[in-house]
């Protein structure tokens, strides 16, 4: 019974299997580990979202030739992405004025 008890509050680390008091519920490393843990954690973030070598892109909005080591990364700069993101809105815009335009010639759109 009192072993019971004493296994609810240690547990072991996972990284060094030292037992520890666990202090709250979803904690799995020691005080020691867990800022290791931390720095592995923040450079597999880095793994997964940077690619290991630059990549060579053309900015689809003004053409610039910029490298880039996020491989999501589109255009070559903040300001370019924000045109895009207009460009997106006003296409928008233009799809939902032109469908305005056919309902009033009195075409057949369709359910939406
Ligand atoms: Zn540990
Ligand atoms: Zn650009």
């Amino acid at each position: 019974m009192y072993k019971e008890i004493l296994h609810q509050f240690t547990i072991k680390c996972v990284i060094c299997k030292k037992d520890m008091k666990r202090k709250h519920s979803n904690q799995k490393y020691c005080e020691e580990c867990a800022p290791k843990r931390a720095v592995q954690l923040k450079r597999k973030w880095k793994r997964d979202h940077y690619i290991k070598q630059y990549s060579t892109r053309v900015c689809p909005i003004c053409a610039n030739i910029f490298n880039t080591r996020l491989p999501r990364k589109m255009y070559c700069s903040t300001e370019c992405q924000i045109k895009q993101q207009r460009i997106t809105r006003y296409e928008k815009q233009i799809m939902r004025l032109q469908l305005e335009i056919r309902r009033l010639r009195g075409e057949n759109i369709g359910s939406m």
